[in-house]
């Protein structure tokens, strides 16, 4: 029996704006489209989780009151019905640190296609950032760029010549590949 399907998404420059580093509630701000587009992905059976590289913990930039604050402000915004989101996973190491879920790291994605019975055909990682759509791609599930945030156009143009999908914002992802109506 085929398992069920999911998506993986980096929360800053596709769930809300980034900005780099965003530590304060008052910085959240939703991409427009994305709770609606999260409904109908939620309405289709898509599983959700958000995994987000937060270096700035480690740097000393910002705590993780803090972080938790921003991400309670985001569902607080969302307000997705249930199940929502089901996990939020951060990755506080900084690059020169070993890595544990620190994209391009697989190892949450993995954990969760083992822990939920995904089917990794159907699971999509989308993401502003090389080290997303590398995460996807080390996970053996589809990736997919977004415009929506710090990507350079070198890095969305190299993207698209991996075979990745590039989109403007994760709305468009939603509508154009998993051809969802909202
Ligand atoms: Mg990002």
């Amino acid at each position: 029996m085929p398992g069920h399907p999911a998506l993986f998404l980096d929360r800053d420059g596709n769930l809300i704006r980034d900005h780099h580093h965003t530590c304060r509630e008052e910085q959240i701000e939703l991409i427009p489209g994305v709770k609606s587009a999260l409904e109908a992905c939620l309405c289709a059976g898509y599983r959700l989780f958000v995994l987000t590289n937060q270096s700035g913990i480690n740097r000393g930039i910002f705590t993780w009151v803090q972080y938790e604050a921003c991400n309670r402000r985001m569902l607080e915004l969302l307000e997705l019905p249930a199940p929502g989101i089901l996990e939020i996973k951060a990755a506080p190491e900084r690059p020169d640190e070993p890595s544990l879920y620190r994209k391009p790291s697989p190892r949450f994605i993995l954990e969760k296609i083992a822990e939920h019975g995904l089917d990794p055909a159907r699971c999509w990682m989308t993401g502003d950032r090389v080290s997303d759509w590398e995460a996807g791609f080390n996970a053996g599930i589809r990736s997919c760029a977004v415009r929506s945030g710090a990507a350079k156009p070198e890095e969305l143009l190299q993207a698209a010549s991996r075979g990745f999908a590039v989109h403007d914002d994760f709305p468009a992802f939603v509508r154009a590949e998993l051809k969802l109506i909202f």
